[in-house]
């Protein structure tokens, strides 16, 4: 008798384990699916460093650790970023 009631109990637990289970799968492929569904909301959006605007970053020209909507912004952050530097070097010298 003890044994019956063990084999049920056990028939039980796999059940609740199985409802739990199927529970979790299905929620983490649903994701999966919904994510595979609509990839371009997912695309993360980069910023350029020289004009702020915002655009795909697969789309995005990454230079000196900045994104950049083109190339003409990346060679003008450049120039910019050399002034700031000789100006600085300018006034250390100065002093
Ligand atoms: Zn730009």
């Amino acid at each position: 008798m003890f044994v019956f009631r063990l084999l049920i109990l056990l028939v039980l637990a796999y059940f609740f384990l199985l409802i739990i289970y199927m529970f979790f799968f299905r929620k983490r492929t649903e994701r999966l699916k919904r994510s595979q569904e609509h990839p371009d909301q997912e695309q993360e959006l980069v910023r350029c460093f020289h004009c702020q605007s915002y655009l795909p970053k697969t789309e995005a020209v990454s230079s000196h650790g900045y994104y950049f909507c083109q190339e003409e912004c990346a060679r003008r952050f450049v120039m910019l970023r050399n002034q700031e530097v000789s100006k600085v070097d300018n006034n250390g010298s100065s002093r």
